[in-house]
């Protein structure tokens, strides 16, 4: 993904905003990442309906497409993004997403599902 130049907003790769809900120390919800943080949102102790507000989906789709985006490189925002939609590097990204699941055990997920 370096090697290409990283993020490009014309046909983004990153699915920040869609993948990982980010909250603050200071209880708000971080978009669409934690590193741009266009804008908070204090939860509220309602995260559900926050996340559903229109202008909160409205960060949310312009995840990778703004401007500060051309070029992102973040690790820790590209793992989940490929890990989610099947692209060129998917398949690359696989052996780290294994790997992040099995130590992390968000497998287990999917067994004690309620
Ligand atoms: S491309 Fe980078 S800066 Fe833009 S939303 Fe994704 S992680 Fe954040």
């Amino acid at each position: 993904m370096r090697r290409d130049g990283g993020n490009h907003i014309s046909d983004p790769v990153c699915l920040a905003g869609s993948t990982t809900i980010v909250i603050s120390p200071k209880n708000e919800l971080v978009l669409p990442c934690y590193h741009l943080g266009i804008k908070t949102f204090p939860i509220k102790n309602n995260l559900f309906e926050l996340y559903q507000a229109q202008e909160v989906q409205e960060l949310i789709a312009l995840e990778g497409r703004l401007p500060a985006c051309e070029g992102c490189t973040i690790n820790c925002y590209m793992q989940p993004s490929f890990a989610v939609e099947i692209n060129k590097y998917w398949w690359q990204a696989l052996p780290s997403t294994i790997k992040y699941n099995r130590e992390k055990g968000t497998w287990k997920r999917l067994l004690f599902k309620s």
